[in-house]
C-alpha cells in the first residue's frame, strides 16, 4: 500500500453506492443490517460505556450503527468511501435524533490525521470488502487511544460459511443481494486475531451472529463458524 487511499476496491464501493437510496428501507437490501443492529449495539454496550465516548465508525455506510451509537450518547464520526451512502446518512440524521459527523475517508487516511484520538473504534461488516483488511485493522489500532476499545465483525471462511453466508443467505433465503460477498475475502477468527495482535490489540471477547431460518430471527451465540464479532483493547 503506497498511499492512504490505495486500500479501496472501487467495484465494492460502487456496489454500495448503487444501493444507497435503499439503505434505510427496513425491508430492502439492507434489511439484515437493520435486524442485527440492536444485537450488535447491545454487545458493544456490554463492553463499553457509549455515553460521552468519542467513537469512530469505519465503513459506516448509511449510518445504521453510527446513528444508534449517537442516540446512545456517543460523539460519533462515521467514515466511508462511498459517496451515496454518506449522502443518505447525512439526510437521515435530520429525521432522527442522531447527530453524526460523516466524512468520506479511508481508515488509513483518518489514522494519519487523528492517531490515538478515539475511545472506541467500530468496523463492522466492512473488512471483507477491502483489498487488505490487515491494513484497516492496523489503522483502527492507531485511531484508538491506548487502553481504548475496538470492535470488528466479519464472516468466517470455511465450507459451512460458504454454504450459509453465500448459498443460503444470498441465493436460497435471499437475505442479502446476490453478489454481496466474495468467499475468498472471508476472514477466519484466527487471522483477524493475529492481524490485530500485530497491530497492538488484545482480544477480549468474541461472539457469533446466528440466523435461524425457521423463526427468521438473528441471535448472538458461541458459534463463530459463519458471522462473528470480536472485541479488542489497545495495549
Ligand atoms: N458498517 C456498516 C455498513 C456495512 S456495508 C454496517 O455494518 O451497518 C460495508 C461498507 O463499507 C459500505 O458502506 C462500503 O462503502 C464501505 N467500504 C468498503 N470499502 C471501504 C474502504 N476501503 N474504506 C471505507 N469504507 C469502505
Amino acid at each position: 500500500m503506497n498511499t492512504v487511499r490505495d486500500n479501496v476496491d472501487a467495484a465494492e464501493v460502487a456496489k454500495f453506492d448503487a444501493l444507497a437510496s435503499r439503505w434505510w428501507d427496513p425491508d430492502g437490501e439492507f434489511r439484515a443490517l437493520h435486524e442485527i443492529n440492536p444485537l450488535r449495539l447491545d454487545w458493544i454496550r456490554q463492553h463499553v460505556q457509549l455515553s460521552a465516548a468519542k467513537v469512530v465508525d469505519i465503513g459506516c455506510g448509511g449510518g445504521i450503527l453510527a446513528e444508534s451509537m449517537a442516540v446512545a450518547g456517543a460523539t460519533v464520526t462515521g467514515i466511508d468511501m462511498a459517496e451515496g451512502p454518506l449522502t443518505v446518512a447525512r439526510l437521515h440524521q435530520h429525521e432522527s435524533a442522531a447527530e453524526v459527523d460523516y466524512r468520506q475517508a479511508t481508515a488509513e487516511e483518518l489514522a494519519a490525521d487523528e492517531a490515538a484520538t478515539y475511545d472506541v473504534v467500530t468496523c463492522l461488516e466492512m473488512l471483507e470488502h477491502v483489498p487488505d483488511p490487515s491494513q484497516v485493522i492496523k489503522s483502527c489500532a492507531e485511531l484508538v487511544k491506548p487502553g481504548g476499545h475496538v470492535f470488528f465483525s466479519t464472516i468466517n471462511r470455511n465450507p459451512k460459511s460458504f454454504a450459509f453466508a453465500i448459498v443460503g443467505a444470498e441465493y436460497i433465503l435471499k437475505l442479502l443481494p446476490a453478489g454481496t460477498h466474495d468467499y475468498e475475502k472471508f476472514i477466519r477468527p484466527s487471522e483477524l486475531e493475529s492481524w490485530a495482535r500485530h497491530a497492538g490489540l488484545t482480544l477480549r471477547s468474541s461472539i457469533g451472529m446466528l440466523y435461524n431460518p425457521l423463526s427468521k430471527e438473528y441471535s448472538l451465540g458461541e458459534n463463530l463458524d459463519v458471522n462473528y464479532l470480536m472485541y479488542f483493547r489497545r495495549d
